[in-house]
């Protein structure tokens, strides 16, 4: 039987420590489905479109492992996905509470929906998408959290917005 799982997230954008869970997925699963979720409750700097372009540019060298969005409910899309594992990734005790309570609200909605959480590496522990948006905003370099690709991207949307340039 082939194991599926879907990793959802915001992404928004792809930090080394989310490559790092993906990576360590794709030896965990057979294919492992990187979703970006489209949340109407959270305001992202980039588009669903242009998150998948960032992912997609740096998982190539993992040939079990795609990109794909959703919107609605993950439980109904995992059906649609036909698979019943979530994949999710732990930094802090914060982090567990606050998936601890998504991982129970998504069994109760489907019984059969497992979460399996991988703790993220040392060296990614502190990484957070916010505060990368935040350096970037303010002329930090974030070389060492994000693929140099990723840091292209930052780096234009923030000259866009300030109408300067932030290298
Ligand atoms: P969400 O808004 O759904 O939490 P994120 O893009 O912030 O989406 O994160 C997606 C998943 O990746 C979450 O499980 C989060 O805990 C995990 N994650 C984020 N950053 C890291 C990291 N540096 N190391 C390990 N896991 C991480």
């Amino acid at each position: 039987m082939m194991r599926i799982a879907v990793y959802p997230g915001t992404f928004d954008p792809v930090t080394n420590g989310h490559l790092d869970v993906i990576k360590r997925g794709s030896l965990i699963f057979d294919r492992l489905i990187v979703s970006v979720g489209c949340n109407p409750f959270k305001e992202a700097l980039f588009s669903v479109q242009e998150r998948m372009e960032m992912i997609q540019e740096n998982i190539g060298h993992l040939g079990n492992v795609e990109v794909d969005c959703f919107s609605g409910m993950l439980v109904d899309y995992l059906k649609n996905k036909q698979t019943n594992v979530i994949l999710r990734g732990i930094r802090t005790v914060s982090d567990f509470e606050y998936e601890l309570q998504r991982a129970l609200t998504n069994r109760v909605l489907n019984k059969e929906v497992e979460t399996v959480f991988v703790m993220a590496s040392e060296q990614y522990s502190f990484l957070n998408s916010t505060l990368i948006r935040e350096a970037v905003s303010l002329g930090g370099d974030v070389s060492h959290f994000v693929p140099p690709d990723v840091e292209r991207y930052l780096k234009q949307k923030f000259m866009h917005v300030y109408g300067k340039k932030s290298e």
